[in-house]
């Protein structure tokens, strides 16, 4: 994978411009200084290998050298998409779905920022974003999938398991640019149905453990617990609880996981 590598398998995409390191720390951050200097819409960075990758919180993404798509995507919010900020993780989370089942996989969403395959995490997603005072600017977009073997993080390192598209299709994988390719398809047609019902059914559908039981935990506070039935229509997730309450959660730094 180089720049020429990426702007060829992208050619008919209408990247708005693309930056390609061998390393980096983190390509949302290099995204998010890139943002802020003005950076078109659909712009993208893409790393071989992050040093310093970042989750939720201070969690680390690890992404070694030669085996993992790290990519941070800008998008510019026009007056289509900023009603549905709330829905941008969803957007993202549908597209590496829609791409991994264009492979043959069957995955699903951990709401609200992971794609599991088999219930092991195969990508994460970091969305940040850019403020001119009150509006946001920009949002940035962090995908990490896990394509090769060597992408899947040792188990010490892990609270929960994790795969690779390797590991789960058994055979070689396609290149890291046609799976780059895929996902940004997918969404740029979902984001053009972005305020839709179908987008949130679509994505709603997807969901892992539904009409399973789920501990949601935010921060220090105590976990909450229900069975996960759905979505908001802007995209909290929608627990009930065991007097048969629906509790809204909204997204914030929560982790779901499945009920001992
Ligand atoms: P959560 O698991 O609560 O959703 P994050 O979305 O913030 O947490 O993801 C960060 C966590 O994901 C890290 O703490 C680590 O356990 C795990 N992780 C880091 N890199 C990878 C990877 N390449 N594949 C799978 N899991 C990873």
């Amino acid at each position: 994978m180089n720049a020429q590598s990426l702007q060829t398998t992208l050619s008919n995409l209408n990247i708005g411009g693309l930056r390609y390191f061998d390393s980096i720390g983190s390509t949302n951050d290099e995204a998010l200084a890139w943002a802020a200097k003005g950076a078109r819409d659909f712009s993208i960075v893409v790393a071989d290998e992050q040093t310093s990758g970042r989750g939720r919180l201070s969690r680390k993404w690890f992404t070694p050298a030669q085996s993992a798509l790290a990519v941070s995507l800008i998008l510019r919010p026009d007056s289509r998409l900023r009603p549905h900020l709330s829905r941008v993780v969803g957007l993202a989370a549908l597209s590496i779905a829609q791409a991994c089942a264009e492979l043959n996989l069957a995955p699903r969403i951990k709401w609200p920022n992971d794609i599991l395959s088999n219930g092991k995490k195969l990508a994460g997603i970091l969305v940040e974003t850019t403020w001119s005072g009150a509006e946001v600017e920009a949002l940035v977009i962090g995908m990490g999938i896990n394509i090769h073997r060597e992408s899947v993080p040792p188990a010490e390192f892990l609270q929960f398991p994790a795969t690779s598209i390797e590991d789960e299709l058994g055979n070689k994988p396609p290149a890291r640019e046609e799976i780059l390719r895929g996902v940004l398809s997918a969404l740029v047609e979902w984001r053009g149905r972005i305020g839709s019902d179908a987008m949130i059914e679509t994505w709603e559908n997807a969901l892992a453990f539904r009409g399973e039981q789920v501990q949601i935990q935010a921060g220090n506070q105590s976990a909450v617990s229900g069975e996960l039935v759905g979505l908001e229509s802007d995209g909290s997730l929608r627990l009930r609880d065991a007097r048969g309450e629906f509790i809204p959660i909204r997204f914030g730094d929560v982790s779901l996981r499945p009920a001992a």
